[in-house]
């Protein structure tokens, strides 16, 4: 009976293992948007907290620039880090397009225009494909 399960655990795992490798691309992006989601929200909240202090300052007619440089070098720490998990999203969605356009078999016409599949004329010089 153990062997049974042992097995089906084997069945499970090998094909949990093949699915992943499928959407692992998917996942990749997906969890890239996922962190910055997250980090613009915690930019937004470090951006309230900016203004809350900011706002407090100018209330008690005493502006700590100090403090507020520091609240804001961590707001412009998140926007770079930001800035390169989007980087590398398109970075990766460049990847797949090239991907998927190797396995196209590219045709050009003798005047060197790219040609679509399945066209009949040449849409740059004309001629017969
Ligand atoms: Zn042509």
């Amino acid at each position: 009976m153990a062997d049974f399960f042992d097995k089906l655990k084997d069945t499970i795992n090998k094909g949990v293992a093949t699915a992943s490798a499928l959407t692992q691309e998917l996942i990749d992006t997906t969890k890239l948007k996922s962190d910055i989601c997250a980090l613009e929200a915690q930019k937004k909240k470090l951006l309230t907290d900016l203004g809350e202090l900011a706002h407090e300052m100018i209330q008690n007619g005493a502006i700590d620039e100090g403090k507020l440089q520091v609240k804001s070098s961590e707001i412009q720490e998140l926007t770079v880090q930001i800035r390169s998990l989007e980087d590398s999203i398109v970075q990766h969605q460049n990847k797949s397009n090239e991907s998927s356009d190797a396995g196209k078999s590219s045709v050009k016409c003798s005047c060197g225009a790219d040609l679509a599949a399945g066209v009949k004329f040449c849409g740059s010089c004309g001629a017969k494909t």
